[in-house]
């Protein structure tokens, strides 16, 4: 068993669950705890590893699962259907998170949770908290994470912490979230070298709720005709994942990053699930939300209240 305390966000890892992991890393370090180590979970994606190359930095190093008893703080996520490998036999130290609770633990931790738009929103208020130093690389990866997961403050998970956070990041790393956020998610919305398989996996969240299990999977696009021009591709991929892992729908939603909507494909027995919940015609498999942007925020809840 590794003596380290190792550090991670979730499957499928986005800038959030990467960066988080980082800074939370540095984070421990500073209160004397050398043994933090942030690991990830998944691939890199290209809007992360924008990032990344832009500071210079290694990617956390891969791991599968956890041992048993192995020492783990989680960020970015809860839920043990988006967590690492063997999480039940592993002991969580810490949580820190800006998603719905679905956790229980038999036994005391550290468990930090806000409503905002990111998890590095948390961060930056328990660095502020502890007099621990933001300095320039921090701030970036703080930045950056931000404006992944808030569209660069307009997706309407976006609060008044997340903006008063942004505003002194810009000032110590010296950008400007709109120049380098958008950079950064048109980075990410390069797609012309994964397969359709690879597509749907870039950002997809496992969810079992209501006695159901179900997928919500996202990518960014700044060209919603470049992704369904290979709809039929992408319904292949989402098929076979439905038989493979027993699931009851599956939702994909290409969300254009320029115009703030998304498209989605919903396959799946289930799938009647999104026009009760969003009100939509589904023609062909397919809905067009308007000013949907966001999957905890906007897509997620309405599915759940109709599954009960
Ligand atoms: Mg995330
Ligand atoms: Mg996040
Ligand atoms: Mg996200």
């Amino acid at each position: 068993m590794s003596k380290n305390v190792l550090i991670f966000g979730h499957k499928n890892p986005d800038t959030d669950s990467i960066t988080s992991a980082i800074v939370m890393e540095n984070f421990e370090k500073k209160l004397g705890h050398e043994n933090a180590k942030a690991v990830r979970t998944g691939n890199v994606n290209k809007e992360t590893q924008y990032v990344l190359n832009y500071l210079g930095m290694e990617a956390p190093e891969l791991i599968d699962d956890v041992e048993d008893g192995q020492e783990v703080i989680l960020v970015d996520h809860n839920e043990a259907t988006q967590c690492v490998n063997n999480i039940a036999n592993a002991k969580i130290l810490k949580v820190v998170d800006h998603h719905t609770m679905n956790f229980v633990a038999p036994y005391q931790l550290y468990y930090r949770t806000e409503p905002v738009g990111c998890t590095q929103t948390v961060l930056f208020k328990m660095y502020k908290e502890n007099d621990v130093e933001i300095d320039k690389n921090i701030a970036t990866l703080m930045l950056s994470a931000i404006a992944s997961d808030t569209l660069v403050l307009r997706s309407p998970t976006t609060t008044d912490d997340d903006r008063k956070a942004v505003k002194e990041l810009e000032k110590i790393s010296g950008l400007s979230i709109n120049d380098f956020g958008v950079d950064m998610l048109k980075a990410g919305t390069d797609i012309s070298e994964y397969t359709p398989e690879q597509v749907i996996n870039i950002d997809s969240k496992l969810f079992e709720q209501s006695n159901k299990k179900f997928r919500i999977a996202q990518v960014n696009t700044a060209d919603l005709d470049s992704i369904f021009k290979n709809q039929a591709y992408f319904e292949q991929a989402i098929n076979e994942d439905i038989q493979k892992e027993n699931l009851d729908f599956y939702v994909f939603a290409a969300t254009d990053i320029i115009n703030s909507n998304s498209k989605i494909i919903s396959l799946g027995n289930d799938a009647g699930v999104v026009e009760k919940a969003f009100g939509v015609p589904v023609d062909n498999h397919t809905a067009m939300l308007e000013n949907v942007v966001s999957r905890k925020k906007q897509i997620l809840p309405p599915i759940l209240d109709n599954l009960k």
